[in-house]
């Protein structure tokens, strides 16, 4: 790793950190730079795996199988970074690591202490993610607010790595609201109060990107520079975007990378953003609208799903048009005298996303029973396959008892079902089937036409698997078992037949799809959904 930078966050939470790291990534990789992107959770946590979406937002899954913080996935959308299980560091694995050589004696019998080993152990485990010859920058985004008793180590490490690097070789860029009060007046004394808490760790901000809403005039970034000891050209002025996507143009616009370098002495080529300008022109003025409605629970929490609406948003750039995503709590669908028809009124395509517990199945179920009886383009991503195979076996197989063994685990047709050496397996967080996996689709099947190729590689979480018990009675009945595991065995993707484009895979396909790289099944899901669309428009 030839330079490094940290980026710490003030004032409160939820300013976008993660957005700006991905930000100063991607707009590194326009000029030509290979980047790493780190980051750091302070919480106790191993990792998020058993973590609430309610309180956590989604977990992202990396292709080693680590159940990572969301903020994986905002790196995955903006850079060309590989995440693995390396790139989320957390509290929890910091201790354990610690402890574990402890345990084995490996100190030597010295006191272990906060200060040196935990910091050690933090700052090996960020230069080793840099540590390829051809990385130029590694990114390091410190979860939490500066100011948390739980990031103290954290920053500790971070203020002797860049002792140890020296100026040159590695910056701080610090995260901060300037909010607004009655009256209009933005008020700089919150940044300027937690920028001194960052000096008090001994850390001198070189950046710092102000969010407030309508931005920053040249008056208050000279006061807050002068006031904070920033130079004056790196204080960013982070008004409220219309898209994520924008925030790399926002930022290069106000020269943060022209800074950056100047200041770590790199010479680069000029950053190319063509490619984020179309992105940002086909979010914000697309050439068509279509709605697309997602049927799940954690309906009201934005980030439970934050890979699927933005792998869905992708899909809209993949075919130039504005993407509406419209909310329906599965539950609407199962309530007493539930219309579906009426639900789905002005709704262009279907999906329902991943989930656990039994909590609103049978109104999934009904969704996509509407779904595929009207020829309305389907999407089901883990669960939502699984709800394709228990609405089939009800509807055209007749199973009026069929269901997943989660569900019911006495089903007399559980056509989702544990495999036979995962039954018995008490040990939560240990069963699921987590990372890459590869994939072989039917010829001329329809993943196999949207990804132009027979033989993927996608992610898998998920505990429940298709039966092979009544295989043979799906394909009789007509359903297409439209992709499966190399060795034949596991069921991997259905398919509806006769039907526009009814697709369930068992994996999740939102965590590869990026904005310059819209995923090619959100692509071809909302190509189908645009003509179902159309079709419905002519009557
Ligand atoms: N609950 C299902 C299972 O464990 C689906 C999981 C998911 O959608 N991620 O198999």
């Amino acid at each position: 790793m030839k330079k490094i930078i940290f980026v710490t966050g003030g004032v409160c939470s939820s300013l976008g950190k993660g957005i700006t790291a991905s930000s100063i990534g991607s707009l590194l990789e326009a000029r030509g730079l290979t980047v790493r992107m780190i980051k750091i959770d302070p919480y106790l946590n191993v990792d998020a795996g058993t973590m609430n979406p309610y309180q956590h937002g989604e977990v992202y899954v990396t292709d080693d199988g680590a159940e990572t913080d969301l903020d994986l996935g905002n790196y995955a959308r903006f850079t060309n970074a590989p995440n693995s299980r390396a790139n989320s560091v957390t509290t929890g694995q910091v201790y354990r690591e610690v402890i574990n050589k402890e345990r084995e004696g490996r100190f030597l019998g010295k006191t272990v202490q906060v200060v040196p080993h935990i910091t050690d152990e933090i700052k090996a485990r960020i230069v080793a993610v840099g540590k390829d010859p051809d990385v130029d920058f590694t990114i390091v985004e410190i979860g939490g607010t500066v100011g948390d008793m739980e990031s103290v180590p954290f920053l500790e490490a971070a203020r002797q790595l860049i002792h140890e690097y020296g100026r040159q070789d590695a910056a701080s860029v610090h995260v901060t609201l300037v909010p607004e009060v009655s009256g209009g007046e933005l008020k700089t004394k919150p940044t300027q109060h937690s920028v001194k808490e960052l000096q008090e760790v001994g850390i001198q901000p070189d950046v710092l990107v102000c969010r407030s809403g309508a931005g920053l005039d040249e008056s208050l970034r000279r006061k807050l520079a002068a006031f904070t000891n920033v130079e004056y050209e790196g204080v960013i002025s982070a008004r409220d975007a219309a898209t994520i996507y924008s925030i790399p143009l926002v930022f290069h616009e106000q020269g943060l990378d022209q800074f950056l370098l100047r200041k770590m002495n790199v010479e680069s080529r000029h950053a190319d953003l063509k490619a984020w300008k179309e992105v940002v022109r086909k979010l914000t003025e697309p050439k068509g609208r279509i709605r697309i409605g997602v049927i799940g629970k954690y309906m009201d929490l934005h980030d439970a799903y934050k890979s699927v609406w933005e792998a869905l948003s992708h899909g809209g750039i993949a075919n130039d048009a504005g993407v509406e995503i419209v909310r329906l709590d599965s539950s609407r669908f199962e309530a007493d005298g539930a219309d579906a028809g009426a639900l789905l009124d002005g709704i262009d395509g279907m999906l329902v996303p991943g989930g656990f517990g039994q909590r609103g199945i049978n109104g999934m179920v009904a969704a996509a029973r509407w779904a595929r009886e009207n020829g309305m383009p389907y999407f089901g991503l883990c669960l939502g396959m699984q709800i394709m195979a228990i609405e089939w076996a009800r509807t055209k197989l007749g199973w009026a008892d069929a269901d997943s063994a989660e569900f019911n685990p006495d089903a007399g047709h559980a056509v989702v079902s544990l495999l036979e050496d995962q039954v018995d397996v008490k040990n939560f967080g240990g069963t699921m089937r987590l990372g890459c996996n590869d994939t072989f689709f039917k010829e001329g099947s329809k993943p196999a036409l949207a990804y132009g190729a027979v033989k993927v590689s996608e992610r898998h979480r998920h505990r429940y698997e298709f039966s092979n018990a009544w295989r043979a009675d799906f394909e009789k009945s007509g359903m297409v078992i439209a992709g499966f595991t190399p060795d034949g065995e596991l069921v991997e993707s259905l398919e509806w037949p006769s039907h526009p484009w009814g697709v369930g895979v068992q994996y999740h396909p939102e965590f590869k799809s990026k904005p310059l790289a819209p995923h090619p099944l959100f692509a071809a899901f909302i190509k189908a959904s645009i003509a179902y669309g159309e079709k419905r428009a002519r009557g």
